[in-house]
């Protein structure tokens, strides 16, 4: 596995990979890997000849308040996981080769990005947009793939590639969960015992939803009840938003037609999680 930190230097080796007629696959991360990363450079490699996986903790994309200045983080961990997984080039540029001094220019997803994490953090999708286009210009990637743990981000990259007309794959994988439910995120490893227990809850109240769902229910405000009840129990949780919504729109919606996402923010203690299920016919 070769590394690359400088934007120009992967631009070279991308056109050399073009040149040679291969197809290159890019997963964008911030790091400190887990199994639902690494599905993610699988699926890359099964839509690739070649893969890319990029490591850019990004200030941009995180709130004055949020956890920028304490984000785990394990260099080593990383590369090995990546090693095994014959990734060809980790691409880790240095804040200072993404941002320069002077630095000024954003690219913006306008509607998809208002609601749910748009809403509660404002700015977030506008520092993802801004990122993940200078990482495709730095990559060239033929397919990128996103997890749908953050459906709304994979929602916006969509629209993204759509509206410039990048002609870039974009690849959803699905969300990767720990033995018992709870969905597998970098922030995990802040919670203490108590608050990973209470953070089952967001798993299982999707899980209500979905068994209710199969049982025929279609009204928006019954399968939210669901979530909501379980997620209330739970003392240590503050819910920031529960709520059910096109899933390439993002708007709320009334009742599950096609296929609804119910999408979920909350609060455990300093922790922020999110979690959704797609709810369609099979
Ligand atoms: P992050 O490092 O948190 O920015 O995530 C990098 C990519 O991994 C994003 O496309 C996420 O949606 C995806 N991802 C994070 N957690 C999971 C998970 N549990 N299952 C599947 N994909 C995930």
């Amino acid at each position: 596995m070769v590394t690359i930190d400088q934007p120009a230097q992967m631009r070279a080796w991308a056109s050399q990979e073009k040149r040679a007629g291969r197809r290159i696959g890019l997963v964008p991360t911030m790091g400190y890997l887990h199994e639902g990363h690494l599905s993610l450079v699988r699926l890359a490699r099964q839509n690739a000849d070649v893969c890319v996986a990029s490591l850019f903790v990004n200030p941009l994309q995180f709130g004055a308040n949020e956890d920028l200045d304490r984000y785990p983080s394990d260099a080593e961990g990383d590369r090995a996981k990546l090693e095994s997984e014959s990734v060809d080039v980790l691409y880790a540029p240095t804040a200072e080769a993404m941002y320069a001094p002077g630095y000024q220019t954003r690219v913006s997803v306008n509607e998809v990005t208002k609601r749910l994490c748009g809403a509660g953090r404002p700015g977030h999708f506008n520092g993802v947009t801004t990122v993940v286009s200078k990482l495709f210009h730095a990559v060239c990637p033929d397919v990128a793939v996103f997890g749908e743990k953050d459906y709304q981000q994979l929602a916006t990259i969509r629209r993204m590639v759509r509206d410039l007309d990048w002609g870039i794959e974009i690849v959803g994988g699905p969300i990767v969960r720990e033995a018992d439910g709870l969905a597998m995120s970098s922030r995990n490893a802040y919670l203490s015992e108590d608050e990973r227990e209470a953070a089952l809850a967001l798993s299982r109240s999707l899980g209500e939803a979905r068994r209710a769902y199969r049982s025929g229910e279609r009204g928006g405000e019954a399968l939210l009840e669901k979530v909501r009840s379980v997620l209330t129990a739970e003392p240590l949780l503050e819910v920031e938003y529960a709520e059910l919504v096109d899933p390439e729109t993002f708007d709320p919606v009334s009742e599950v037609g096609e296929g609804a996402l119910l999408a979920l923010a909350v609060h455990v203690g300093k922790t922020r999680l999110i979690d959704n299920a797609l709810l369609a016919a099979a």
